[in-house]
């Protein structure tokens, strides 16, 4: 079978085009045929050599796979070729202290698909039976691909880490990216008033499209006070955040008293410095978000039938353009997803 490999970290990375030997499942594993598979910022982080974790080179990259289940091992349960699923990146262990409990996101020997172990960049991608769930009708391999690592993120700071009332205001950071796309329609499902920012004209008006009341220009070093402006000098109830670098402490500047700042990801850069007098003086949170657990991957797929979320995607690229659409996601030219169909 075909397969992307990253060879040599860089920016660029060193990509090769390799024929492998056919996956073979082992007992609990099933291999599925890829359909799609969507390109996120993590697998920049891994072809620059930026994560804070070691890397077993060469590695298939991509992490959410759409697809068909080509084979099944012994004890793979339910599934069985033909069956079309969706796989959860986070691949935990279901054993652990943390899965037990249903926070597999907070999984002790988790491994993420396409980093830790070879993913969905390729024809075939093995993986534990546990991680499937079945593709709901209305949903087809695009769309999945397009969601579930981004949207499942989303669905997990909105709904589990955080809790939205209807009337709150949310801040949703970066509308026309995979994670801010997907947080600015749950939360607008979730009755909430939702502003966003863009850095250009076109992202500030997908943003308004999937439901942002108001959208403010992020290249401008004042969007803060726009933001406190909008609110009656308010501010919002909660932020959701996925930028890290200088954008974070401006978020503490759009809350309100009381209000929260939920973060997935930092990349503008990890380290932050805060002001804690206005923190606890208004007694706010700062909460982490790390992937998601099984029932938000669940809601994400059953609200994308329900026509709740929609994904949105910029381009598709053949498997062996692979390079290109990594190109095309560090120029920061895309809206929504870049997806792969092999
Ligand atoms: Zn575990």
């Amino acid at each position: 079978m075909k397969a992307i490999q990253l060879i040599a970290h860089g920016t660029p990375g060193k990509f090769g085009l390799y024929d492998l030997p056919e996956p073979q499942p082992r007992s609990g594993e099933v291999v599925v045929e890829v359909k799609a598979c969507g390109l996120n910022h993590l697998d920049l982080w891994l072809e620059a050599g930026g994560l804070p974790v070691q890397i077993c080179l060469p590695r298939t990259p991509g992490s959410e796979v759409a697809g068909v289940v080509s084979a099944a091992g012994d004890a793979a349960g339910e599934w069985k070729p033909g069956d079309a699923v969706a796989v959860q990146s986070n691949v935990f262990c279901g054993e652990c202290e943390f899965c037990l409990r249903g926070d597999d996101s907070l999984c002790l020997r988790g491994e993420l698909l396409g980093i830790g172990r070879d993913g969905g960049f390729a024809e075939k991608v093995v993986v534990p039976a546990r991680v499937l769930v079945r593709l709901p009708l209305g949903v087809d391999f695009a769309a999945s691909a397009a969601l579930t690592l981004a949207g499942s993120t989303a669905m997990h700071m909105l709904t589990n880490r955080t809790q939205v009332r209807a009337g709150d205001w949310v801040l949703a950071i970066g509308g026309a990216s995979g994670v801010g796309s997907a947080a600015i329609q749950i939360a607008k499902q979730l009755g909430a008033h939702v502003i966003s920012t863009g850095s250009t004209e076109a992202k500030r008006t997908l943003a308004k499209k999937l439901g942002a009341e108001f959208v403010v220009d992020s290249t401008q070093t004042s969007w803060p006070a726009e933001v406190r402006k909008l609110t009656n000098k308010r501010g919002v109830d909660l932020v959701i955040e996925h930028v890290g670098g200088n954008v974070l402490p401006k978020c503490f500047d759009c809350l309100a008293r009381g209000g929260t700042i939920v973060t997935c990801g930092a990349t503008a850069g990890r380290e932050v410095a805060l002001n804690l007098w206005p923190i606890f003086v208004k007694e706010q949170r700062l909460i982490g978000s790390y992937g998601r657990n099984r029932a938000d991957f669940r809601a994400t797929l059953e609200w994308a039938a329900a026509g709740k979320l929609k994904p949105v995607i910029d381009c598709v690229f053949p498997l062996d353009q692979t390079p290109a659409a990594f190109e095309k996601l560090r120029a920061r030219e895309v809206f929504g997803k870049v997806l792969i169909k092999p």
